[in-house]
């Protein structure tokens, strides 16, 4: 496995490997890795010839009060984690290589991130999109592989590739979960003890919802409220958004569900603000 830090560099291993026919996967991180970066790893790997993984803490996805400085870093154990994965590359850029100081460029979407996160952290998917595009651009990936657990990142990266004609094919991975439930996040590892605890209750709040869907249950305001009593003494302070989306445009639903749904809420805790999802699809016909 090659570490490499260098763009140009990096760029230029990747024309070569294309030029070889190789089809090249990447699997873009903010590091600190866990299961479910590894699972996406797995499925870059299955349908690719060469895997690169991108270690980079974007700052530009940050807003100026977020957690870019405690952000969890530990590049010698992701290198360890990716080399017994059989990636072939770690791409890890500094700041600077990435962003020249003097930058005014950058990618914007303005429907899909009007809601949910993008209403939460305004500049947050300019940011991403940036660097999503700038990344594609040096790894020259045939495909790229995104997890659902940022279900609303997965659907603007989709829309960014389709209307600018990015020629990857964007592939999505199921969210990997800790024992009791709670979506695996490297920012889990800055949750104190009484929030560790109390975190599971987003996912059984988000599943209380899917299993009242599949008993039948159509009403968006009773799907959220299921959420809100499950989340107890979460809500409704700590809650920053809960919203029942149509899973494609994520527009707002209304009553009755008649279109696939995506469930999703974030919640600030202490210090760390968690996001999940769970996708109400394949209770509701169309
Ligand atoms: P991050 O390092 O948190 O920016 O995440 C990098 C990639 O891993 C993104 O595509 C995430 O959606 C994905 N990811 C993060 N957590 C999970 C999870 N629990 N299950 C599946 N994919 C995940």
């Amino acid at each position: 496995m090659q570490v490499v830090r260098d763009p140009q560099a990096m760029q230029a291993m990747a024309l070569a490997k294309r030029r070889e026919g190789a089809r090249i996967g990447v699997v873009p991180t903010m590091g600190f890795l866990h299961e479910g970066h590894l699972s996406l790893v797995r499925i870059a790997k299955a349908e690719s010839d060469w895997v690169i993984l991108t270690l980079f803490v974007n700052p530009t996805q940050f807003g100026p009060q977020e957690d870019l400085d405690r952000y969890p870093r530990d590049f010698e154990r992701d290198c360890a984690l990716c080399e017994a994965e059989g990636v072939d590359v770690v791409f890890a850029p500094e700041t600077a290589a990435i962003y020249a100081p003097d930058h005014t460029v950058y990618v914007v979407e303005d429907v899909l991130t009007s809601g949910l996160c993008g209403a939460s952290r305004p500049g947050h998917f300019r940011g991403v999109l940036t660097v999503v595009a700038k990344l594609f651009n040096l790894t020259l990936p045939d495909m790229a592989v995104f997890g659902e657990k940022d279900a609303q990142q997965i659907r603007v990266i989709r829309r960014m590739v389709r209307d600018m004609n990015f020629p990857v094919r964007i592939v999505g991975g199921p969210i990997l979960r800790e024992a009791d439930g709670l979506a695996m996040s490297s920012r889990n590892k800055n949750l104190d003890a009484a929030s560790r605890q109390k975190a599971p209750r987003l996912c059984q709040a988000l599943c209380a919802a899917r299993d009242a869907c599949a008993a039948g249950e159509r009403n968006p305001v009773a799907l959220r409220h299921i959420v809100l009593d499950r989340l107890g003494d979460l809500a409704p302070g700590a809650v920053d958004y809960l919203e029942l989306v149509d899973d494609e445009t994520l527009e707002p639903l209304g009553e009755p569900l008649t279109r696939p749904a995506l469930i999703a809420l974030a919640v600030q805790f202490p210090g760390v603000r968690l996001i999940d999802n769970m996708r109400l699809n394949s209770f509701i016909s169309e």
